[in-house]
């Protein structure tokens, strides 16, 4: 039992995968996809029912009965290249219930041995809830009692094929029908209700993950932004303080492991508290920014530079020999002293001083390094200003 019941399941998984793969072509939503496959399923059953049916009445001399039962099966397998193409599945549906509801009715008009034939009716209820919905479903199956009442009224001698089925014959029948039409349309209904409750479901869960990955992606950048804000510097975006040593720590790992120069230079804006006191805060602030963007466009972009604190700049510039670190900081004063920076009413113009250092021996440790180069930078003020001074060991 139980391998047989685990080769039917296998078997009806097998044939809603390639009713899936077979209604590709078709635009059809998953609910019509699940009718398809019940009409497969009917398809499956009927053709070989129809054909047998069909060849037993010829030999019984019933040709109509043939002959309807041949147009069904034509239909049954014409269907299913159809839907495949159009996805008009009503249309499919309802001319596969016509047909059989027309073989149905004329059986039960002839009725057969004992009135027998007028049993396939029990077929139908099912057949058109599973296809059509259960209402639409329900309404074609109702006609089979009503197609069964006037028979039951029409008189012996109204055509000569006509049944006379006993009376308690017809009762039964009826009741049973309708018996059989309900628990149909009850199914269909359970179906379709446990269907809509589970895609609506489906659906509620797939907003929720779609909220929830817009939610996660949101914290992700909010993440990064905050990430950033903390080492930028506010004022200038340059990178601020610790951010600035953090990175300069690794160029110097880099400098100990491969052995390549690396130069400091240290900026302080000469009289900057000068400029504050004459023109005020947010013109010193201004003119911060314009000193910052300066240097920036003198420098490489693999140089690291940062806001060491108030109006003091650090950059660490990897490969650098003394020379061409000079070079660079001498860029860097002209630049600063040939701006003329425009805040408000205000026009000014200011000086750096920046002390160098050089670090050939690579045993050095960053604080170190910023010592010998702020010991230039200290030696640049004393100077007179305005002016680059190298540190050498
Ligand atoms: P020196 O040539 O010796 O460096 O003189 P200095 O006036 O530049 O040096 P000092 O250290 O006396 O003054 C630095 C001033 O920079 C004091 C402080 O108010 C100002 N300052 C620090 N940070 C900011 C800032 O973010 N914006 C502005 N506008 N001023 C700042
Ligand atoms: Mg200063
Ligand atoms: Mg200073």
């Amino acid at each position: 039992m139980v391998p047989v019941c685990l080769m039917l399941s296998s078997l009806l998984q097998n044939i809603r995968r390639r009713v899936s793969g077979f209604t590709d072509q078709a635009p059809v939503s998953e609910e019509e996809r699940s009718r398809f496959f019940h009409y497969i399923l009917f398809l499956i059953l009927g053709i070989p029912c129809m054909l047998g049916f069909g060849a037993l009445n010829l030999i019984q001399g019933e040709r109509v009965v043939s002959l309807l039962a041949s147009v069904c099966a034509i239909a049954l397998v014409t269907g299913v290249f159809y839907l495949r193409h159009s996805g008009n599945s009503g249309l499919v549906y309802r001319v596969n219930a016509l047909l059989y509801l027309c073989l149905i009715g004329y059986m039960i008009v002839i009725g057969g041995e004992h009135g027998s034939k007028s049993l396939w009716a029990y077929t139908l209820p099912p057949i058109t809830c599973f296809l059509l919905g259960y209402r639409e479903g329900a309404l074609w199956a109702s006609l089979v009692p009503a197609i069964a009442v006037l028979t039951y009224l029409l008189p012996e001698h109204f055509f000569s094929g006509v049944h006379q089925y006993p009376p308690d014959f017809q009762v039964r029948f009826l009741v049973t029908y309708s018996v059989c039409l309900v628990i149909s349309v009850w199914l269909e209904y359970s179906r379709s209700f446990h269907y809509r409750k589970s895609q609506d479901r489906s659906h509620r869960l797939q907003l929720e993950h779609q909220n929830l990955n817009r939610e996660i992606q949101k914290r992700t950048l909010l993440e990064q932004e905050l990430r950033e804000s903390a080492r930028t510097d506010h004022l200038t975006g340059l990178l601020n303080r610790g951010a600035f040593f953090d990175l300069a720590e690794q160029e110097r790992k880099r400098h100990k492991r491969y052995a390549n120069p690396l130069s400091m230079a240290i900026i302080d804006v000469d009289h900057f508290k000068r400029i504050n006191d004459i023109y005020g805060h947010p013109t010193g602030d201004a003119v911060l920014c314009a000193i910052v963007e300066c240097c920036r466009g003198c420098i490489r972009e693999a140089d690291i530079f940062g806001r060491i604190g108030g109006e003091e700049f650090g950059i660490v510039m990897s490969q650098t020999v003394s020379a061409d670190a000079k070079d660079i900081a001498d860029r860097l004063r002209r630049g600063v002293e040939a701006l003329s920076i425009r805040h408000g009413q205000y026009e000014i113009s200011c000086s750096i001083s920046i002390g160098i250092y050089t670090s050939g021996n690579t045993g050095e440790d960053l604080d170190t390094i910023y010592k010998r180069a702020d010991s230039a930078l200290y030696r640049a003020k004393g100077g007179g200003r305005n002016q680059v001074c190298i540190q050498t060991v």
